[in-house]
């Protein structure tokens, strides 16, 4: 039997995080869990989602958070999302949980880049040019926004300890 201690850290964990606070760090971790454990149990273990904190990314890039995917190893599907950290623990909360959804859209295979050409986008089995279509047409987007908020509603009935923190910062 094989006991491992919380402190040594958990090799087998799919998350990693920079440069979050404590409570950013603690609130991302549990929501992660929930969306792999969600949308793809059986992927869990070769996928690695690295969460890295940026202060002012939205000011630099127009953008609360960013997912980005490398996909070098189907062993081992490698994502990174980059945050601001400067927000609330509740918009924080949902702009992660919009992340979540395209690393679902990608891991599952719904979403992928194609190579060659920048501006297309395979959907499932559909070409979306993305030049040619507004942000807000794009489908991956149009699922992620319309799940963010129900993720958290979501999450916060599953963890009532964390529903109390996100109402007192609710605004
Ligand atoms: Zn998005």
């Amino acid at each position: 039997m094989v006991s491992r201690s919380k402190n040594i850290g958990d090799m087998n964990s799919p998350f990693r995080y920079n440069g979050l606070s404590k409570e950013q760090r603690d609130i991302a971790k549990a929501a992660d869990e929930f969306c792999l454990d969600k949308f793809c149990p059986r992927l869990k273990n070769r996928m690695i989602v690295r969460v890295i904190g940026k202060l002012g990314y939205l000011d630099r890039k127009l953008l609360y958070a960013e997912c980005e995917y490398t996909d070098d190893s189907p062993e081992e599907r490698y994502f990174r999302i980059h945050i601001d950290t400067d927000m609330g623990i509740y918009l924080f909360l949902e702009t992660l949980m919009h992340e979540m959804v395209h690393v679902k859209q990608f891991a599952k295979g719904e979403m992928k880049d194609y190579i060659r050409t920048d501006n297309l986008v395979r959907w499932h089995k559909e070409k979306i040019d993305i030049f040619k279509t507004d942000y807000w047409d794009y489908p991956w987007e149009i699922e992620a926004h319309g799940r963010e908020r129900g993720l958290v509603v979501q999450f916060k009935a599953k963890y009532p300890m964390w529903a109390e923190i996100l109402e007192e910062y609710k605004e």
